[in-house]
């Protein structure tokens, strides 16, 4: 099944993130403006029949098996479990990043509509700190998502914590122990520069190097071989577990990236910080036949630059935050 969607560098993509809204619950001050956005309307989202012919032709003609539903905040989207239903029909592995808070009532809808694992966020275990990030009050309720993400059998459970100089560098151990204690796998990820209000700089990036050897040193840690996941792998010499560590800044991971995405409202990007977007959603309403949809995706994959260029003085930032984009 499938010939591959190859660029010109010779990746081929595997991995499909679909953004289903643009929409949050929270303002995760490295991703949202502080005023929120101006959301997409209905009719400006792609439907779940656009985004299974979408998917159902990648699977097909390209052999992509794993999908991830993200967003915004993906659970805010009415009838999710609609969709996962209905991708569940293809031959994929699917999963879903959320902020978690509405897993306590949903994990077990989901499982039984066919997700198969989670990535939950949740950047601080203090409460007023989860508070000041989030601009939510928040944090036990992701604490009870998470617990019953296990308990609904999404696993492995991931947790994702982005860390921020000055923020929260100072709960790596805490995260590396809650981890450990309750068996899910920490994803720390470099702060990138993707936030709505454009904070960023190189000083607020906590470094791969630096986040590994807070945990080695309290944690032995010895490396996991990598695949083409973003995350560099680690397991606990003790056997208690393993963390991955995205360090998208600072040792980038363009050349094995596999990685092609949708925004909510239908737009295909061949990477997270391409200044590039190619219509997907007026292909699929203008009637075109899957041939030539896959002409689109063809030409919008052999577009893809060779690395995303952040530290290089040519660097631009996508005009769209992180929430808007998916992560
Ligand atoms: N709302 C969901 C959530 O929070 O998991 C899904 C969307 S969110 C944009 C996806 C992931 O991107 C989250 O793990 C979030 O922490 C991460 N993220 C957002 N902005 C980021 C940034 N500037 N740098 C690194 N990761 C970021
Ligand atoms: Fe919302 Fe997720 Fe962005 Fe936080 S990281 S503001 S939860 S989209």
């Amino acid at each position: 099944m499938g010939k591959g969607l190859t660029d010109l560098f010779g990746r081929v993509h595997k991995d499909f993130r679909i953004s289903v809204t643009d929409r949050c619950n929270f303002r995760c001050q490295y991703c949202m403006p502080e005023e929120g956005l101006d959301w997409l309307k209905r009719e400006e989202l792609l439907s779940f029949e656009e985004i299974t012919r979408i998917t159902k032709i990648l699977v097909e003609n390209y052999g992509i098996n794993s999908v991830r539903l993200t967003g915004g905040e993906p659970t805010l989207r009415a009838n999710l479990s609609d969709l996962i239903s209905m991708l569940s029909k293809l031959p994929i592995e699917i999963a879903l990043t959320t902020n978690g808070i509405s897993l306590d009532k949903n994990a077990h809808n989901f499982r039984s509509a066919g997700l198969h694992r989670v990535n939950i966020s949740i950047d601080s275990l203090k409460a007023e700190r989860f508070k000041e990030i989030t601009l939510r009050d928040d944090m036990k309720k992701v604490i009870t998502g998470i617990e019953a993400s296990i308990e609904a059998g999404l696993s492995p459970v991931k947790i994702n914590v982005v860390v921020m100089r000055g923020i929260n560098d100072d709960e790596i151990i805490e995260f590396a122990k809650f981890g450990r204690e309750r068996g899910v796998i920490v994803r720390f990820i470099e702060f990138m520069p993707l936030d709505a209000d454009e904070k960023w700089s190189t000083l607020s990036v906590v470094s791969l190097e630096e986040i590994f050897s807070t945990i080695n040193s309290v944690y032995p840690l010895e490396v996991v071989k990598r695949s083409n996941a973003p995350a560099s792998r680690f397991r606990y010499v003790d056997g208690q577990g393993e963390i991955g560590i995205v360090a998208s800044v600072t040792q980038k991971f363009c050349d094995t990236c596999d990685r092609i995405r949708i925004t909510a409202d239908g737009q295909f990007r061949n990477c997270l910080f391409s200044n590039e977007e190619f219509d997907l959603k007026e292909a699929l309403r203008s009637e075109s036949s899957d041939k030539e949809i896959c002409e689109l995706l063809e030409m919008a994959v052999s577009a893809k630059r060779e690395g995303h260029g952040i530290g290089n003085v040519d660097f631009i930032r996508p005009a769209r935050s992180m929430s808007q984009i998916g992560g």
